[in-house]
């Protein structure tokens, strides 16, 4: 009984970490004009699965090498066929992952609206809140165990269910003696000892990584690794991970970790929902070098935002900036996010009140939540709709 009522305020208190922290996430553009995509193979789900309702990136070639599907094309039933057919392996799609919009996504990135089959997701959708919702629903459905296994020093990380969950979605840094060493580059195993693992990099480099106490070793003497790959037992460090593997590693590896904890209890979730989150998670980075622009060193910054930025430094021969990508939390995101009006109402009200007041005084309205507290219509759904009509008549007027 008890732990029934806890898993509801647990997965309760979830979905309001999913909500808040993409409540501002709306489809308000065509396309985005990005030109990454993410490659597609069969992982334990079927390829097929994966990419419906998804904008191809690049054409697909037949055996022949004739093109049998152009790029840009949505896959639905027939393409599906098409792909079956002729027995392709690997897709380059659009993801939410890759989308360069700083405010949005656009249709082309995110695709098929997932409720209206056949159909490209319409603007206005509020495809953050669809996304909190379709995880945080079954939430409820998922354990609260956690297990643990591997003797005393509870080595493997087998978390499961909802506290896996919080772990990734919390970023929940694990402490010294839980934490795995991961490889900081590609490279042969050249030596395990008691205290020290020693890998000899493609570039020749010898790595010493220092084994703390306890600590099961998971590779064998010879074996070649890959960069970010576990040495050892443990938890990841997220932070760590995202320093050695980068962006869309990182971001594959936060998606694919949710989904298979939905996907071990049998609840089955679009991978795009989860893409939505791992995109925000990875929103934020920090200003290292100012470069030409006008940021501040250490000043935080969205990544779309700076991507553009440093775009059209290059462009007009300035030095770009450098920065570095943080990791943050859904309650980061809820908590501080651009709207004060947001922000002060999810938790902490008074230290965020204080923080507001001193470096984000201005709300523009652009979500949801602070458009329903200052009691206007949200800008999604019929909302965006109208609002546009108001925009074009302003700007009219004017
Ligand atoms: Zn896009």
């Amino acid at each position: 009984m008890i732990d029934i009522a806890l898993k509801t305020a647990e997965a309760g208190y979830l979905t309001r970490r999913l909500v808040e922290s993409t409540q501002n996430l709306a489809i308000i553009s065509s396309d985005c004009g990005t030109s990454t995509s993410v490659l597609f193979v069969e992982n334990d789900l079927p390829l097929i699965k994966r990419v419906y309702g998804r904008y191809l990136a690049q054409d697909i070639s037949g055996k022949k090498g004739e093109i049998i599907l152009t790029h840009n094309t949505l896959l639905l039933e027939k393409e599906i066929k098409i792909i079956q057919e002729n027995k392709i392996t690997e897709i380059w799609a659009f993801s939410p992952l890759n989308c360069q919009l700083v405010e949005g996504i656009c249709q082309k990135c995110y695709g098929l609206d997932l409720s209206k089959p056949g159909e490209t997701v319409a603007m206005g959708t509020a495809v953050g809140v669809i996304a909190a919702q379709s995880l945080g629903e079954p939430g409820t459905q998922l354990t609260m165990r956690t297990f643990h296994r591997g003797g005393i020093t509870g080595d493997e990380d087998i978390t499961q269910g909802l506290p896996k969950v919080k772990q990734i979605f919390d970023n929940v840094k694990p402490n010294k003696e839980e934490k795995s060493i991961l490889a900081k580059a590609n490279g042969k195993i050249i030596s395990i000892e008691e205290k020290i693992i020693k890998q000899k990099s493609d570039e020749g480099k010898e790595i010493i990584y220092p084994l703390g106490k306890k600590k099961k070793v998971r590779i064998n003497l010879g074996d070649m690794v890959k960069k970010g790959e576990k040495l050892t037992g443990g938890k990841i460090d997220l932070e760590e991970y995202l320093e050695i593997v980068g962006r869309d590693k990182c971001q594959e590896y936060i998606k694919e970790e949710v989904r298979k904890v939905y996907d071990d209890q049998g609840i089955d979730i679009n991978e795009k929902h989860i893409e939505i989150f791992a995109r925000q998670m990875l929103s934020k980075t920090e200003i290292i070098d100012s470069g030409g622009s006008d940021y501040l060193t250490s000043e935080i910054v969205n990544y779309q935002q700076l991507v553009k930025v440093n775009k059209s430094l290059i462009d007009n021969k300035n030095p770009p900036i450098s920065f570095k990508t943080i990791v943050s939390s859904l309650k980061d995101l809820a908590s501080y996010p651009d709207s004060f009006l947001a922000g002060i109402s999810f938790q902490n009200t008074l230290k965020s009140l204080v923080n507001y007041s001193l470096y984000q005084p201005v709300d523009y309205l652009r979500g949801c939540k602070e458009n329903l507290i200052a009691g206007q219509l949200v800008p999604v759904g019929s909302g965006f709709k109208e609002r546009e009509r108001f925009q074009r008549k302003t700007t009219r007027k004017e």
